[in-house]
């Protein structure tokens, strides 16, 4: 609604008046939307539910992809990998509904948008994680520190990049400790296009968990896939959220390849905030957990030179 023109208050009592953006703050990106509309609109298909399984699963089949939505999870599934939605997705009057900064950072990027390239700055920073005093987690068969595998992963990495023609910088050649946040300046003093840094996991002392997981950053108003414990400020906006599109098709790039290559159970693309590492980045990036170092048969591997190559090459492949 406009309203009508008028004189009044008199110029000399308008100066205090605030501009009405500080007055009405513009709404966040709140919107439930018709899944099936969207899909309409965009022709990418129909929402169909799927026949079997247990849960209400739904799925649009594009030229891009299979994707496969689960009501009430934000569990999802695209091109055969796991990825994780902000908000699970719900049944209004018979139809899938999907929250908007969904379709904003995952569908539109994934079944819509042009594919991950990379430009002419071929400068990518390579993280081992932990190193020194802060040697990560330990191998459940000879507590050998996740410190040494991330270094020896990196190592393998390096040449494979420079010979697809990156230009290839070290976070850390040696044992040496530094801090997280040391490690996004370095990546920004190098003028990085990527950042990519490399650990292992752990869920000691429960051997049971295995399979491969790649992070990147929570975009603005999403909640995180995984908190643990750390605050989640949803609200917050700092430089990772101008690469949302890149990190998550760059994130789900590396998981697929690498799931492809090792063979590993896929635990999927998660959001999170609280990893210092995907914190004030420059440009993409990305943390891959290459396997449980607290499963037996997963730290069996780790601890295989092969395996680490393989994990290598599967990075070098990816970023080609
Ligand atoms: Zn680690």
């Amino acid at each position: 609604m406009s309203l009508p023109q008028t004189n009044w208050p008199p110029v000399s009592f308008r100066t205090n008046i605030p501009p009405a953006t500080n007055i009405f703050k513009p709404a966040p990106v709140l919107t439930w939307t018709s899944l099936d509309r969207w899909a309409a609109e965009n022709k990418i298909g129909a929402v169909r539910r799927m026949s079997n399984g247990p849960t209400t699963r739904y799925f649009i089949d594009c030229k891009k992809g299979l994707l496969i939505l689960e009501i009430g999870s934000t569990e999802a599934i695209w091109r055969g990998m796991q990825f994780h939605l902000g908000f699970a997705p719900e049944i209004i009057d018979n139809q899938v509904f999907i929250h908007g900064l969904d379709l904003q950072k995952n569908l539109v990027p994934l079944l819509l948008g042009e594919p991950l390239a990379f430009g002419t700055n071929r400068v990518i920073v390579i993280d081992p994680g932990h190193g020194g005093i802060n040697g990560g987690t330990i191998s459940v068969l000879d507590n050998r520190p996740e410190k040494d595998f991330t270094l020896d992963w990196a190592r393998r990495v390096k040449p494979l990049l420079e010979s697809n023609g990156w230009t290839v910088f070290l976070t850390r050649s040696n044992d040496i400790y530094m801090t997280n946040a040391s490690r996004v300046v370095f990546a920004e003093t190098h003028h990085a296009a990527v950042f990519l840094s490399l650990h292992f996991n752990s869920a000691a002392p429960d051997p049971k968990p295995a399979g491969l997981e790649t992070y990147c950053f929570t975009p603005t108003g999403m909640p995180s896939t995984v908190t643990r414990g750390y605050a989640d400020p949803r609200l917050e906006k700092i430089s990772s959220n101008d690469f949302d599109t890149q990190n998550l098709l760059l994130a789900v790039r590396l998981q697929s390849t690498l799931q492809r290559v090792t063979q590993l159970e896929d635990r999927g693309v998660r959001r999170v905030r609280y990893m210092e590492v995907s914190r004030n980045q420059k440009c993409p990036a990305c943390l891959i957990e290459g396997g449980y170092l607290s499963n037996p048969r997963e730290a069996e591997k780790i601890e295989s030179g092969a395996f680490r190559q393989k994990l290598a090459e599967a990075v070098a492949e990816a970023l080609k």
